[in-house]
């Protein structure tokens, strides 16, 4: 289960950016490229047993934000939001696309108490 290692990362990064400090974590905002397609009741499910481990972690909620994948046009140059796995510019027909977004993660806030 993919998520599983997601929700220990993202642990370790929270983990780590508080290292020194008392405060709990009241939330965590997470950004997710639609790409790494996960599957947030697992994101969540994981994480919840994981933030039992840590004390700081008992009390705080996560929060999932999904991004849309995005494609940049190599033929004419155009920006547009991919929705199918298949990526084709929907201004010129091309499929000599790049993957500019869509496969992010990272933690974007924190907020501490
Ligand atoms: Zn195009």
């Amino acid at each position: 289960m993919h998520e599983y290692s997601i929700a220990k990362g993202i642990v370790k990064v929270v983990m780590s950016t508080i290292a020194g400090r008392e405060e709990k974590v009241k939330k965590i905002w997470i950004k997710s490229g639609i790409a790494k397609a996960i599957m947030p009741d697992a994101l969540f499910f994981s994480f919840d047993v994981l933030k039992k481990q840590h004390n700081q972690l008992a009390d705080t909620e996560l929060c999932l934000d999904i991004v849309p994948i995005s494609g940049h046009c190599n033929e004419c140059g155009q920006d547009f939001e991919i929705s199918k796995i298949i990526a084709i510019c929907p201004n010129c027909g091309s499929s000599d696309v790049e993957w500019t977004g869509g496969n992010e993660l990272f933690i974007e806030k924190i907020e501490i108490i």
